[in-house]
């Protein structure tokens, strides 16, 4: 077992034994705890996939304390700080976006119905060339926003164009601010530039290591843990043998992750060969990147043997069903990663292949799309796609010991869902497959991140949702005179004004 693994079992052991002794020697202690989420359906996708009815949640400095009906947590807990009542509601574990780019929020309807390469050098590469520090932190909040909506508690965000200094930050300061938990995924591309990397937008090794090395320094392990920065190179055709191996290091030195787009088209895989001489899975397993910290983004044409080896190394993948849909880049092969046994989780990839950062409807699109490609309704369950969207998705950030999941001893990380929001969710037979085929947004009612309420009553706490609204149009228009974009747009926006 690699030392990771062995380091997360320690943990999860470690942190097992401590709930379960507070909570054997509280036992018939009246003393008050933080929350009591109170009589609710649970969705918990532990080993056991069991969903709990009329149960409610005991939860005490951010972690999940208790578990169990009702009426026994009632008597157990009398004292509570506050009571959120669950009744008709269900309790899911916080949803996993395993790959974002959080700065396209700004980007949604700008690129539509392009092929790659256009939608690359028309619209993605002059946006990105001009963006600004308050622009990724305006991204940053409003696509974080809407993630919360959709009842996202983590993001792993990519942020790979860096034409001006300390970009990263803005996605941090959003993060921060709102009370999720972040990854921010430093990326960067230092070569490629016969295949369209933009100088601009490329950065020299040391310039890179450096910067990396001071935002893992700033934030790593900040905010009891919610922010980590991860290491996050755009594509192997876009960095050097230089600039990987650095990566290599820097990661183990640390002690984080690395996340890649890899084999998102067949060009990744072509690049990667006339760059490096072999495709881009075969660099990264040459240089010794391949591994359980190792997270693969998209990974559409990755072959029988690619799969093998990354089971052998324990990598992980992030599937992308609206992006690759919507870029046409293809149907990857999901249930054949199943049954070998590699980890899988879900996530949005950045606003500007998808148009939006909801979860909820890439939860649909990765059943249906399955579904349809293979002409079999029984290839992709709702039970399946749930748990990509959370303990799959906790795995493959390496964090399965802490979030994912809704059992004692985790952190509580989860949101309450209530279907008498919206019609669409109306009649429900069946909690999972209400939430992934039919329900939106509008049925996230209360979000909890470390046991912290961050959203209530539908409304994220702290935020003034419609002026932000506001500032992101604005934003979003500033940044598209600025980048020449604005022939893309139909007409100025008459409806909101700033
Ligand atoms: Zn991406």
């Amino acid at each position: 077992m690699p030392r990771h693994d062995w380091l997360a079992a320690f943990d999860e052991f470690k942190a097992l034994l401590f709930w379960q002794s507070l909570h054997f020697f509280s036992g018939g202690i009246e003393r008050m705890i933080d929350l009591l989420i109170r009589n609710g359906i649970l969705v918990t996708v532990n080993a056991q996939r069991e969903t709990l009815y009329e149960h409610s949640i005991a939860i005490d400095q951010g972690r999940i304390l208790d578990m169990g009906p009702t009426e026994v947590l009632d008597a157990r807990y009398p004292d509570v700080q506050e009571t959120l009542e669950a009744t008709d509601k269900i309790v899911f574990p916080g949803m996993i976006n395993t790959h974002n780019h959080l700065f396209q929020t700004l980007f949604k309807g700008l690129g539509d119905d392009k092929v790659l390469a256009d939608w690359l050098a028309d619209m993605t590469f002059p946006s990105s060339t001009h963006l600004t520090q308050e622009d990724c932190y305006v991204g940053g909040l409003i696509g974080t926003v809407e993630g919360l909506h959709s009842g996202v508690t983590t993001q792993l965000d990519y942020m790979y164009p860096h034409p001006k200094e300390n970009l990263s930050d803005g996605v941090i300061r959003a993060f921060q601010e709102l009370g999720v938990r972040g990854i921010l995924g430093r990326g960067y591309m230092d070569d490629g530039f016969q295949f369209g990397v933009q100088p601009q937008m490329a950065q020299t090794v040391k310039e890179i290591e450096k910067d990396i090395r001071r935002l893992a320094r700033d934030y790593h392990d900040t905010e009891h843990g919610r922010i980590r920065v991860w290491l996050a190179p755009a594509a192997v055709w876009s960095n050097s043998k230089a600039s990987l191996l650095m990566t290599k290091h820097v990661a183990e030195e640390i002690g984080t992750g690395i996340s890649i787009h890899i084999s998102e088209t067949m060009f990744d895989r072509q690049a990667s060969e006339e760059l490096h001489g072999l495709p881009d899975i075969d660099v990264m397993e040459k240089l010794g990147i391949m591994g359980p910290n190792f997270l693969m983004v998209h990974c559409v044409y990755l072959t029988d043997r690619d799969i093998r080896m990354a089971k052998i190394f324990d990598a992980k993948i992030s599937h992308n069903p609206a992006s690759n849909m919507y870029l046409s880049s293809g149907v990857p092969p999901i249930p054949k990663f199943n049954v070998a046994g590699l980890t899988v989780g879900l996530g949005t990839d950045g606003a500007g292949s998808n148009n939006s950062n909801d979860m909820i409807e890439s939860l649909k699109l990765a059943a249906l799309m399955q579904k349809v490609t293979h002409r079999d309704p029984t290839i992709m369950t709702a039970e399946k796609v749930l748990e990509m969207a959370t303990i799959e998705g906790a795995r493959a950030i390496g964090l399965d010991h802490e979030i994912g999941s809704l059992e004692i001893g985790k952190k509580a990380d989860l949101f309450l869902f209530n279907p008498a929001l919206d019609m669409k969710a109306i009649p429900m037979h069946n909690p999972v497959s209400t939430l992934v085929y039919s329900s939106g947004n509008k049925n996230v009612e209360t979000v909890l991140v470390d046991g912290h309420v961050v959203m209530r009553d539908s409304c994220v706490v702290g935020i003034d949702e419609p002026s932000l609204a506001l500032l992101g149009q604005k934003t979003a228009d500033d940044l598209s005179l600025r980048a020449g974009t604005t022939h893309l747009k139909k007409r100025p926006w008459k409806s909101l004004s700033y």
